[in-house]
């Protein structure tokens, strides 16, 4: 198994919250979009020769890309890549660039599955959070989605200021009215450097409370369970048979290639990133060079990695896993460490795997740093 991932950075304009790479100039589109191109040549021996399960396109907004530029990289990827003949091919999507006839081109152009940027069915919260579409387009896009997709995400974000528990029920119930096979939900971060988080300093913008946030994700895990979803990761929800290939693939620590400014690859545990700067990325690839950085994971760093996603999915952590892939030591260790969080309740014993609490997965994150090592 194995993905590869480009990353499209452009967006139409700045959402408040986001510290993604991204330029709201197309300037430089036809040059990055050629230097892609020439990356995927550069790069395709860095994956192994197992055939590709998943290519996905993400950003930045990929949906400001025209079909045609679109299907140009995927016929590229088909050109070097063994492909798996049900290979998942996601187009993320924001709202404000639906076009009458956009969904058969993406089609014609080899895209099978779409993952739609709504976040919110609230004008008042688009507005916030500075997105560039509104309610109305959320839902005339989500309807023709239906029509031509039966293999699609559909994004939420809770947290978002002045938001309330009754405001949160109400979009997540309008999501639930189109059944989206897949929804994946994060909760609004501020993140230095943003809009947001000067808003927030400056005190013109109020956050909902730490706890009011914790029972928005309870809320959210209630509502998606118990129309069938299995919650498999902290953040993503699906109907059996529509669990993203692409984020599996991460989580299971699958080989994947990055493409793009600022796009992060991985392979035998060397993990590596491009440059997030459009105009040397460019630049650098007409050169024939890479814009790369890369780290080779230390056995802990990959200790680190493998307890993190684990907790983080609905798998686990199997003791047994970590006996073959790390040694005795780690696993004493770690049955050492996890004795304080199963007194707690936040961890059980599922059989010989740990796994979070339903009580506790919202501080699954604070609860693996807890149990990373630093060193052996
Ligand atoms: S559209 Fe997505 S990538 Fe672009 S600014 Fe908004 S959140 Fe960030």
């Amino acid at each position: 198994m194995s993905a590869v991932y480009f990353h499209i950075p452009f967006c139409k304009q700045a959402c408040h919250y986001c510290n993604f790479h991204f330029s709201t100039s197309l300037k430089y589109k036809d040059e990055l979009i050629a230097a892609m191109h020439k990356e995927v040549l550069l790069r395709k021996d860095e994956l192994p020769e197992t055939p590709l399960d998943s290519i996905y396109f993400g950003g930045g907004t990929p949906s400001l890309l025209s079909p045609a530029e679109i299907g140009s990289l995927i016929a590229t990827v088909k050109n070097h890549f063994q492909l798996n003949p049900e290979v998942e091919v996601t187009l993320e999507m924001n709202p404000d660039d639906y076009r009458d006839g956009y969904f058969e081109e993406i089609k014609a152009a080899g895209v099978n599955r779409l993952s739609v940027g709504v976040q919110s069915f609230m004008d008042g919260e688009l507005m916030d959070m500075n997105r560039a579409h509104n309610a109305k387009e959320a839902f005339d896009m989500m309807y023709e989605v239906k029509k031509y997709f039966t293999n699609f995400s559909l994004d939420l974000i809770y947290g978002v200021p002045w938001s309330s528990m009754s405001t949160w029920q109400k979009n997540i119930a309008l999501a639930l009215g189109f059944d989206p096979p897949h929804i994946s939900s994060y909760a609004l971060t501020i993140e230095p450097k943003t809009v947001l988080a000067k808003q927030v300093a400056d005190d013109k913008v109020k956050l909902p409370h730490e706890e009011t946030i914790a029972e928005q994700f309870d809320l959210l895990v209630e509502m998606l369970t118990s129309k069938g979803y299995d919650h498999y990761e902290l953040s993503s929800f699906a109907l059996p048979g529509y669990h993203s290939v692409n984020n599996s693939a991460y989580w299971q620590g699958k080989p994947y290639l990055g493409i793009g400014p600022s796009a992060h690859s991985f392979y035998q545990n060397q993990r590596s990133w491009n440059l997030s700067n459009n105009k040397q990325y460019i630049k650098k690839i007409n050169k024939g060079k890479l814009p790369i950085e890369r780290e080779q994971l230390t056995l802990v760093d990959q200790y680190n990695e493998f307890v993190m996603t684990g907790l983080r999915t609905s798998s686990g952590v199997a003791l047994n896993e970590i006996k073959n892939r790390f040694g005795d030591k780690f696993a004493e260790l770690f049955e050492k460490q996890v004795d304080k969080h199963l007194a707690r309740y936040h961890l059980y014993w599922d059989g010989d795997t740990v796994k979070v609490t339903k009580q506790a997965k919202f501080l699954v994150d604070g609860i693996a740093s807890d149990l990373f090592l630093l060193n052996l």
